[in-house]
């Protein structure tokens, strides 16, 4: 397995043991706003995540990333599991034959919420995960054109992640189940972007 490879893995495998460890969590969060089920969707899609790793092996990062983004879509049902499946599915197809550079990296997580925003059509201040991703993407560039390596990258992105999750609480939903509950759904965080700084914290411990 080349190491690039094996980095990619062993976040796929952190992610999950950290949602497996935050699926409580993050269900209490959507019994908030919407219907308690994000912990028990992110654990069971990253379980077959994890599953798929044990039983397969892969030559390339972006077949990797491929096959957890069907994989999570495959297995998750509801909003976040399309969504963190397209996310994977074109970061997977955005490092094809590609070098994987911080750059890249960066084109590729960017191609990846553009999967998120072309199904999910959420702008920033909407209560969604891109109130997370969105900001991420930015601090990662960012940091890239500062002459950061990938570690400085992904720890801004994580940071500027955690931000904008924190900044999800007073806002009123636009998008998805807690929509529905209008102005009731101030004074809440939004469990997918809870879920998406879970996984760049990953990242950042991870792939860098
Ligand atoms: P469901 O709402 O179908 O039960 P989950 O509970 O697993 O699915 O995921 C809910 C999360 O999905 C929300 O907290 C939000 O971050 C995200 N989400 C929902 N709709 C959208 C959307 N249109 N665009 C981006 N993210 C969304
Ligand atoms: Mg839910
Ligand atoms: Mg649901």
């Amino acid at each position: 397995m080349s190491k690039e490879v094996e980095s990619f893995t062993d976040w796929l495998r952190d992610s999950a043991q950290v949602l497996h460890d935050n699926a409580a969590y993050l269900t209490e969060l959507d019994s908030a706003i919407g219907d308690a089920d994000h912990g028990a969707n992110m654990d069971r899609g990253f379980g077959a995540v994890v599953a798929v790793l044990d039983e397969t092996s892969f030559d390339t990062v972006d077949e990797l990333l491929k096959k957890a983004g069907m994989t999570l879509v495959s297995k998750v049902g509801g909003a976040s599991g399309p969504l963190y499946g397209t996310f994977f599915l074109r970061f997977g197809t955005a490092l094809a034959g590609v070098k994987l550079t911080p750059a890249a990296i960066g084109e590729g997580l960017r191609a990846g919420v553009g999967g998120i925003l072309a199904r999910g059509k959420a702008e920033i201040g909407d209560k969604t995960m891109y109130d997370a991703w969105g900001p991420a993407l930015d601090a990662y560039d960012t940091a890239v054109a500062g002459g950061g390596d990938l570690a400085a990258a992904l720890t801004a992105a994580a940071e500027a992640s955690a931000k904008g999750r924190d900044a999800t609480v007073p806002l009123e939903a636009r998008k998805g189940r807690a929509s529905y509950l209008g102005e009731r759904s101030v004074g809440h965080q939004d469990p997918g972007a809870t879920s998406t700084t879970l996984l760049l914290e990953s990242a950042a411990r991870t792939l860098a």
